[in-house]
């Protein structure tokens, strides 16, 4: 008799264990499934993070809006399946994201924030406060006569460890200038940013991005590298947040450069930079992109140069 109950015990143990052993598989195809779904490019990513925000109001989804979870659960949920040919192997011991955490550091891609026009009293001081909070560097490309009413909110964009461009004294269209007035408009920027801050920028955004050969030219004999961007999000015609955080999640990249403002536009159009900021740095950095000057951007030698010449 007790053998017998001993064996029915066996076969209900060894039935439980085949049957959770399936579940555990079966689990980690799924996620499996949703990882390579998720790491397709920026193509899938694209498709999530624009079904999120479809879904419902600006406010409401941002906060839920969260590709990346779904990436972390099936970093980790790749190991067990595939190392154990489908055998019945503990539950991983380690916390969820801890071997992927390190394996993402290493080859983080690079996304650079840049802001345009300021310095000024309301918005850069607000952007920087959201930097700070969030411990990202960004680009500030200054224009000169902002950083001669505001000197003190150029050094404070220093202060804080963020890199500056010059972008001109007056914003003017530099294809129309002499080459003269060109050199012009960057010398006295760098003067008086130098003086301000301390820094002489080694980075030059032409207004509008309006750049001939011979702008750029005059840029290089100045000793400084012209800036473009590859994702524009439009923000001082008022673009909604909505449309903005679409914009960049799904055509950002390997070495992108965002573009944004942090003075001028249309009336109360950069309260909606304000809004996206902290939402695209989260995103940015859940889809493992590390947020870095463009500045360190050049320095690491691994740059688009179809963005900056
Ligand atoms: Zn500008």
């Amino acid at each position: 008799m007790r053998g017998t109950k001993f064996f029915g015990r066996g076969l209900l143990g060894a039935f439980c264990i085949v049957m959770l052993s399936m579940a555990l598989v079966g689990c980690s195809l799924i996620r499996e499934a949703q990882f390579v779904g998720m790491t397709g490019g920026g193509s899938a990513d694209t498709a999530t993070s624009s079904s999120n925000i479809e879904s419902g109001q600006e406010t409401a989804v941002f906060a839920d809006a969260d590709p990346s979870e779904a990436k972390q659960e099936a970093g980790t949920a790749v190991h067990p399946s595939e190392q154990g040919g489908g055998k019945l192997l503990p539950p991983p011991s380690k916390p969820k994201n801890d071997t992927n955490e390190k394996k993402d550091t290493k080859s983080r891609p690079h996304v650079a924030l840049t802001f345009d026009d300021g310095p000024d009293h309301k918005y850069t001081e607000q952007i920087l406060d959201i930097l700070k909070e969030y411990d990202v560097k960004a680009t500030f490309f200054l224009v000169g006569t902002q950083v001669k009413k505001y000197p003190e909110i150029a050094k404070r964009i220093v202060d804080e460890g963020h890199a500056l461009g010059n972008h001109s004294w007056s914003h003017a269209d530099l294809t129309k200038l002499s080459a003269k007035d060109v050199a012009q408009q960057i010398d006295k920027t760098q003067q008086i940013i130098k003086q301000a801050t301390g820094v002489s920028p080694r980075l030059m955004r032409a207004p509008y991005g309006a750049l001939s050969k011979s702008v750029l030219e005059t840029i290089h004999k100045a000793d400084m590298k012209h800036v473009a961007w590859t994702v524009d999000t439009k923000d001082w015609a008022g673009t909604s947040v909505s449309d903005m955080y679409k914009n960049v999640m799904s055509n950002t990249r390997k070495d992108g450069i965002i573009l944004m403002h942090s003075f001028g536009g249309r009336k109360d159009a950069l309260d909606h930079t304000v809004k996206l900021l902290p939402k695209i740095i989260k995103d940015l950095q859940k889809d493992g992109y590390d947020l870095v000057t463009v500045d360190e951007m050049i320095d690491s030698g691994d740059y688009k140069t179809s963005a900056i010449k």
